[in-house]
């Protein structure tokens, strides 16, 4: 652990916040879930009892699923010591996030069993289809993976929209198409080493 200041989003109160230097869920599996439901990242202001989001630096390591993320804010480089160790990862699937909420999906993603360069492919048809429904703003909304959902493993995404979460679930067909085409295009899987998978990654090869 390490200490951190924070800044309330709301009052701008500092505050020392005691924060994980690295995340093994194989060490503390407590904190898996704490990770997956975003708890270990909220803080709340002693001063106005705002609910904050915390971002810093950190590794989150899952030997069994064999996943390394790292949550790298502010657009900061991985350290040489992390990418000299890549090429020992060979059977590991690495990442980069830049914020915790992409952390909190990442982990989602892997605990139901699913792939995320799949799944942002997935995002991208559903955002297409939310925006010929409701307009071309509707391309621009951050989707995220929620969960696996009844029977038909339906897929729950979530997003923002006018000060409150929504949400809209997709057939698992969907996936399972999008996981076709990705198939058929072994060119368009994230590079190997830490890679970022994200909306700005599929761009490069469908849009
Ligand atoms: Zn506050």
């Amino acid at each position: 652990m390490s200490k951190v200041t924070a800044s309330c989003s709301s009052c701008r109160h500092q505050q020392a916040l005691e924060a994980y230097d690295a995340i093994n869920v194989a060490e503390r599996p407590s904190l898996k879930e704490k990770v997956k439901d975003g708890s270990l990242f909220v803080w709340e202001c002693p001063v106005c009892g705002t609910h904050n989001l915390a971002v810093y630096k950190t590794l989150y390591h899952d030997p069994e699923d064999r996943l390394m993320v790292w949550l790298l804010p502010d657009g900061e480089a991985l350290d040489p010591r992390t990418k000299a160790l890549e090429g020992h990862l060979d059977d590991y699937t690495l990442r980069i996030v830049r914020d915790t909420g992409s952390l909190v999906e990442k982990v989602n993603i892997w605990d139901a069993g699913l792939d995320d360069a799949v799944m942002e492919m997935a995002k991208y048809v559903t955002k297409v289809e939310l925006s010929r429904k409701h307009g071309a703003e509707m391309l621009d909304i951050p989707l995220r993976f929620y969960r696996i959902e009844g029977p038909d493993h339906e897929i729950v995404l979530s997003f923002p929209l006018g000060g409150q979460m929504h949400v809209v679930n997709i057939g698992f067909n969907v996936y399972e198409d999008c996981k076709a085409i990705l198939d058929r295009n072994p060119d368009a899987r994230p590079a190997p080493g830490f890679a970022e998978v994200d909306s700005v990654w599929l761009a490069k090869y469908f849009r």
